[in-house]
């Protein structure tokens, strides 16, 4: 019989998982879905201008080509029209349980035992596997700056926009210059009457060159055999070609920083701003901002970057070593508590081992996938999977192919768990392959916790994820019956 499959969260990674089961004829799951919608961050991030700087063709699923992109690179709502269209094309909206929001998953030796809350009520049920794929960007980080309750005007986080808040003829401060920022301050700055810009450090930014598709090319696209295919696949090894050696200090390293400085210097004129935009650190350290309406924003005459440190947030406004900037609204894109994976789900595997614990000196998990001690539970874009230079729904989809491999022989001989010795095996390939990123030298990042360690990206190449994942999954893991550490 088929194990029952509890799937938590419903975006990229967990309608992956429920379409694939769905697809291979498993009907046993459930996928619960803490918000009243899917769509995961593409559901979250609503800020005027949210887009996804990885060409359309390339964030979404292979096997769900989609010749309805009208853009080369998707802005929110046709992501989120495209993971709706998925959804309802397989028929899995119905195995998602919306509004329930799953507090605890225990291991009791055999199952997993799921505690939910909907509608104010907990329920607790028992499933075979447990696949945890919550994202790493879901919550929100905002600052701890002083004197933020006392803010007079309105204030949000860019993943909870405020859309009942009119921006026209505001005073805004905008707090965070990263990939979300550099989205929203164009739009913003459209709007309001004056934007204030807060940079503590700046960014590596590169133009993106967008394109709209018009209806002969999405004819095209619908209509020539192969032709979708190609394009992606040209994508795809373009970024793993160009991109990824940049991130490897390899050739094309010097590259991308001749390609951000010159962006720079054809968009901003003027040389003192110029200065305060350009990163002391390499490109790619941060991720590396792709959009070409981020400098012109900040150029206009009612835009302020403002790089003196923040002091404090006072009700009019916020306080910099200069003295107050004025504000009536603040946006804090501040990015999210990316290294605190699985967070607050209670998550306790075998003789009661709490994963928290486990991880309170980083996540691991082997293939970013598995964890010793925690049988049946497989995490989708889980630690050290996350890309600075190509698509994440590639690197779902070789985790929900591991999942799938695994899941007979759960069916055939019970819980199973990724051995320790495979488990040690990867943590040194990968610290020994990390040492060659560029992502430790010399920048705070959301790709590491706060002592350095890079839990959140990938180090190789996504071809070799691919092919890692795609290996027998039988040799890396045991069943629990077998394992001394069941007892
Ligand atoms: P982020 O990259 O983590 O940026 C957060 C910003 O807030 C940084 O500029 C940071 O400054 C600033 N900040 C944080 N705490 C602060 C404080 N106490 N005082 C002042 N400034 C503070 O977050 P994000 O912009 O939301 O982007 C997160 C990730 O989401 C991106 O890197 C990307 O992977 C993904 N994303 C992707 C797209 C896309 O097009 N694919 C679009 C948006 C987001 P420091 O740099 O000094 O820490």
């Amino acid at each position: 019989m088929a194990p029952s499959v509890a799937i938590i969260g419903a975006g990229f990674g967990g309608l992956c998982m429920a379409i694939r089961l769905r697809r291979a004829g498993v009907g046993s799951f459930t996928v619960f879905e803490k918000a009243g919608d899917l769509g995961g961050t593409w559901r979250d991030n609503s800020y005027p201008g949210a887009g996804c700087d990885i060409p359309s063709h390339l964030y979404s699923y292979s096997f769900e080509k989609y010749a309805s992109w009208t853009r080369r690179y998707p802005a929110q709502p046709e992501i989120l029209g495209y993971l709706e269209h998925c959804a309802d094309k397989y028929d899995v909206r119905r195995k998602i349980r919306f509004g329930a929001e799953v507090r605890r998953a225990v291991f009791d030796g055999r199952r997993w035992q799921v505690t939910s809350v909907h509608d104010g009520a907990e329920r607790t049920e028992a499933f075979d596997v447990v696949v945890m794929s919550v994202g790493q960007l879901n919550r929100p980080h905002l600052p701890e700056i002083p004197g933020m309750s006392d803010f007079e005007g309105v204030s949000f986080h860019s993943a909870r926009w405020d859309h009942g808040h009119d921006l026209t003829g505001r005073r805004v401060a905008v707090i965070g210059s990263g990939s979300s920022a550099a989205q929203l301050i164009p739009p913003v700055a459209e709007r309001a009457a004056h934007l204030d810009v807060f940079q503590r450090t700046p960014n590596w930014v590169i133009p993106k060159p967008d394109a709209t598709f018009g209806p002969l090319a999405r004819l095209a696209f619908h209509y020539v055999p192969g032709l979708q295919r190609a394009y992606r696949e040209w994508i795809y090894r373009y970024a793993e070609a160009t991109l990824y050696p940049a991130l490897a200090e390899g050739w094309s390293a010097a590259l991308l920083r001749k390609r951000a400085l010159a962006h720079l210097n054809a968009q901003v004129p003027d040389p003192a701003l110029r200065a305060r935009l350009t990163p002391g650190y390499p490109p790619g350290c941060k991720r590396v901002v792709i959009d070409s309406a981020f400098y012109p924003a900040l150029t206009r005459p009612d835009v302020d970057v403002v790089t003196d440190p923040i002091v404090r947030i006072r009700p009019k406004g916020v306080e910099t070593t200069e003295g107050l900037r004025e504000a009536d609204t603040i946006v804090y894109a501040t990015g999210f508590r990316s290294t605190e994976f699985l967070a607050p789900i209670e998550v306790t595997g075998l003789g009661g081992r709490s994963l928290a614990a486990e991880w309170s000196g980083g996540a691991y998990a082997y293939l970013g996938i598995s964890v010793p001690d925690f049988p049946n539970m497989f995490l989708l874009y889980g630690p050290n999977t996350n890309l600075g230079h190509n698509s994440i729904v590639h690197m779902i989809e070789c985790q929900v192919n591991h999942v799938m491999a695994c899941l007979p022989r759960v069916a055939a001989e019970g819980p199973i768990e990724v051995r320790p010795e495979a488990m040690a095996a990867w943590n040194r390939q990968l610290d020994a392959a990390m040492a060659r990123m560029v992502w430790g030298e010399g920048c705070r990042s959301w790709y590491k916790t706060a002592e350095g360690r890079v839990t959140n990206n990938w180090p190789g190449r996504t071809t070799l994820y691919r092919r890692l994942t795609a290996r027998s999954p039988r040799g890396a893991y045991r069943t629990v019956a077998a394992s001394p550490s069941s007892a």
